[in-house]
């Protein structure tokens, strides 16, 4: 059987695993806990006697894991830093012509909807035909 591709996580779901990433990095106690955690790793790593390989391994694997799930949050906690800024920009930058994307003060683009239908009414107002 082939394997099934998993659909790409949407915007949304995105936005939402980077909004609780950035509230979980700032909770002091899951904080506290992940450094508890990795301590605890490296006191059984460094604790572990020359021949107990398999004990500074399992030590080892443990840490990693933290230290993955750390860094895994901090990545799509910066994300949503990220997409902040780009939310803030846009905002300052005011709305865009829903049909072309224009800005304020930016011209219409060809094949405009929008632009087509205020021609349109202003040939009405002055009696122009439409071209
Ligand atoms: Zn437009």
């Amino acid at each position: 059987m082939a394997p099934r591709k998993k659909p790409l996580p949407s915007s949304e779901d995105r936005l939402i695993s980077q909004r609780t990433a950035q509230r979980l990095i700032r909770e002091p106690e899951f904080i506290s806990s992940l450094d508890e955690l990795e301590n605890a790793y490296l006191t059984q790593w460094a604790a572990t006697r020359p021949q107990e390989q398999e004990k500074r391994e399992v030590a080892y694997y443990g840490l990693k894991a933290v230290r993955d799930v750390r860094a895994r949050l901090e990545r799509l906690a910066s994300a949503a830093v990220v997409r902040d800024k780009q939310e803030q920009i846009e905002h300052e930058r005011g709305p865009k012509c829903p049909s072309c994307g224009a800005g304020v003060g930016e011209q219409h683009g060809e094949g405009c909807s929008i632009l087509a239908a205020n021609l349109a009414r202003l040939n009405a107002m002055t009696g122009k035909p439409n071209a």
